[in-house]
């Protein structure tokens, strides 16, 4: 399995338009941060968690060139808003993109990019998806292979992450209940959200991430959702514990 991360940033992306502050000023292109997402491909199977703002620029610089699913972790515009281009895909693959998320996702799909689930009447240019309601609980398949969803919460809001085999994706948690715990045993590459050193209503800081982590025992794990506050990469990954990574727009990584 390869896991490409194609942005690491927080909701505005690093540099924040308009901004000063040195990080955002930095020339490390590490430290430049596309609104959060990763590529995931293993055997025969592409797929991207979360389709934001950036979608296309990642999509281009990735080079990928087959779309077979995107699996969305909850409804917020840095996760879900370059859902229209998808249309390349659409068109090259001739069939409708299957799209996972919670109900609740797929429904704010719908009312905010009605025109692509019109079915009277559609507008040719208009690309198609086919829905795939996730239930927490409930694995489904991509190809062969089974995907675990685990409910996180992002602070009152339920989002889903996603287990693939050895490998799991969480952005945007806050907190994590008890039950969904099991589901993260002996993971071998964690993912997981750590937005800044301070306190945060719906995200984890660099902090929570790291007592995270430390109770989830991966092998390996990386930090994305990164806000410039977090401070300069160079600086903040020599400052990790062992096996713990700061993610960068780019990063490639293997299991
Ligand atoms: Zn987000």
């Amino acid at each position: 399995m390869q896991v490409y991360f194609l942005g690491t940033g927080t909701s505005q992306g690093i540099p924040v338009i308009g901004s000063n502050h040195s990080v955002c000023k930095s020339v490390d292109s590490k430290d430049k941060r596309l609104r959060v997402s990763v590529w995931i491909t293993w055997d025969d199977n592409s797929i991207v968690i979360d389709c934001g703002p950036d979608f296309r620029q990642q999509m281009l610089t990735s080079g990928c060139e087959k779309l077979d699913a995107i699996l969305f972790t909850h409804e917020h515009a840095d996760h879900t808003a370059g859902l229209d281009d998808i249309r390349p895909f659409f068109f090259k693959q001739k069939s409708d993109i299957p799209i996972y998320g919670h109900q609740r996702v797929l429904e704010s799909l719908r009312k905010r990019f009605d025109y692509i689930f019109e079915t009277e009447n559609k507008y040719p240019g208009a690309p198609g998806v086919q829905t795939f309601a996730v239930t927490n609980n409930e694995k489904f398949k991509i190809g062969q292979t089974e995907i675990i969803p685990i409910q996180v919460n992002h602070g009152n809001l339920p989002v889903f992450g996603y287990r693939i085999q050895d490998f799991v994706y969480l952005t945007d948690v806050k907190t994590v209940d008890v039950s969904e715990i099991q589901k993260l045993k002996a993971v071998k590459v964690l993912v997981v959200n750590a937005l800044r050193e301070e306190p945060h209503h719906s995200h984890f800081s660099l902090q929570e991430a790291l007592d995270f982590i430390h109770l989830i025992q991966p092998e390996r794990a990386y930090l994305t959702h990164i806000s410039h506050l977090m401070g300069f990469h160079e600086e903040v990954q020599q400052r990790l514990p062992k096996n713990v990574y700061l993610a960068y727009d780019n990063l490639k990584i293997t299991l």
